[in-house]
């Protein structure tokens, strides 16, 4: 017998009298969290550098959906990639040995330098694992008191509970407490904060390369090596967050591999599959060995599509030439931008590396930039209320960096 409520669903959303079938926009503003502030686009394809909305509109996409598709949209090698995983072998946990994974988990650390990966499935988990990490091998290593971890100001780590504390940021947190302890925030990136921030509870210091949320903002390669110096000093783990500057980002798989500073714990998410959800935690053996069978898990983390996807990634970007064109393009971006900024007042800084830019604005208006741009058919991202952030995918050309940046001086004369 059908279970009469399910009937009755399915009946209401066929029948006529219930009036038109509600929009997408309606259904999603009635019924989804309102955790975001949508852009007022329906997108509903993507290929290569474009995407393209329920009325055809086509957009020049500078935005990687946040730094995830790395290599655009619908890439044939990963497209192919993926659906030969789905039709052969989707999920089957951790209490298993899959292909995708282990393959996975060998050419990655060898691309990161690291000895072994935990997989998760978001920036947030990858931070969370790091974490936990960080402390039981600090706590087995010096004892039970070890388990702060120093982080610092700008800094965006993700929204779990714990992720969200470790962000130095109070309007990620506000109306969230009790936060758990156990963190410490560093206000300035100087080796001097750092060590009056560092106590004997001290176990770790987590730092993105280049701050991405937080406004783009390169941290200064002499203070990373500093950083090192004194990790290895004081016995404390170094953990970089490269959820948004790793897997060629950068023009080096890793940001740190391109700045020349090895951490003890990496963590990858965003565009490690290209757009399927994967995060990983990379360290070496020692420091590795502190996560015992069962000490933590994943149910879908390290899934065979996601790591069959990721897979593909790491063949394309670690293709010869590829890095090179990335800052390439990189640079050109960037030199575009300083010209930009040279003839107006309405730009204060331009701050970035390789495909990921910030250009920071006199005023609080980048989300109005932002709007202006999508009118000129151009999607950029901010990184707070000043900061307009430019994230094109790696495979970006030089005509598209050119309409870009045209484009981008358009919609800021449009916000004058
Ligand atoms: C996006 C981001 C995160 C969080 O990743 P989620 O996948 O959203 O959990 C963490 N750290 C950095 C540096 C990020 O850019």
């Amino acid at each position: 017998m059908p279970d009469p409520q399910f009937a009755t669903l399915a009946e209401g959303t066929e029948s006529a009298e219930n009036g038109p079938e509600p929009t997408v926009a309606a259904m999603d503003a009635a019924s989804v969290m309102t955790t975001y502030a949508r852009q007022p686009l329906r997108l509903v394809r993507g290929e290569g550098m474009y995407v393209f909305d329920d009325a055809g509109q086509r957009y020049l996409d500078f935005t990687s959906g946040i730094a995830v598709c790395g290599l655009g949209h619908c890439h044939p090698a990963l497209v192919a990639a993926a659906t030969e995983q789905l039709q052969t072998l989707w999920h089957m946990s951790n209490l298993y040995l899959t292909e995708p994974q282990a393959e996975l988990a060998h050419r990655l650390t060898q691309a990161c330098d690291m000895d072994r990966v935990f997989f998760s499935n978001s920036g947030a988990e990858a931070n969370e694992a790091a974490i936990k990490l960080a402390r039981r091998y600090s706590k087995l290593r010096y004892g039970a008191h070890k388990g702060e971890i120093l982080t610092f100001t700008h800094s965006f780590h993700g929204r779990t509970i714990a992720t969200v504390t470790a962000t130095a940021q109070p309007k990620y947190q506000e109306g969230f407490g009790p936060l758990p302890a156990g963190f410490r925030y560093v206000e300035e990136l100087t080796i001097d904060a750092v060590r009056a921030a560092v106590s004997p509870k001290t176990a770790a210091i987590m730092i993105e390369p280049i701050q991405g949320e937080g406004g783009v903002r390169p941290v200064p390669q002499p203070f990373l090596r500093e950083l090192r110096e004194i990790c290895d000093e004081l016995g404390l783990l170094l953990i970089f967050d490269e959820v948004q500057t790793g897997i060629g980002r950068t023009g080096a798989w890793l940001a740190s591999q391109r700045l020349q500073v090895k951490p003890d714990i990496v963590t990858l998410a965003k565009s490690l599959a290209g757009g399927l959800p994967i995060g990983a935690t990379l360290a070496m053996n020692e420091v590795a060995a502190a996560f015992s069978p069962g000490a933590h898990g994943s149910t879908f983390g390290g899934n065979p599509v996601a790591a069959r996807a990721a897979l593909a990634v790491l063949d394309i970007v670690m293709e010869p030439g590829f890095l090179d064109n990335v800052k390439r393009r990189g640079q050109q971006l960037y030199s575009a931008l300083c010209a930009l900024a040279g003839k107006r007042a309405d730009i204060a800084d331009v701050r970035g590396m390789g495909l990921m830019w910030g250009v920071q604005l006199t005023g609080q208006t980048a989300g109005e930039v932002v709007n202006r741009c999508r009118e000129r058919g151009l999607l950029v991202l901010t990184a707070g209320a000043d900061t307009v952030r430019l994230l094109p995918p790696l495979i970006v050309g030089a005509g598209d960096i050119e309409r870009a940046v045209h484009t981008l001086e358009d919609a800021l004369n449009a916000v004058q």
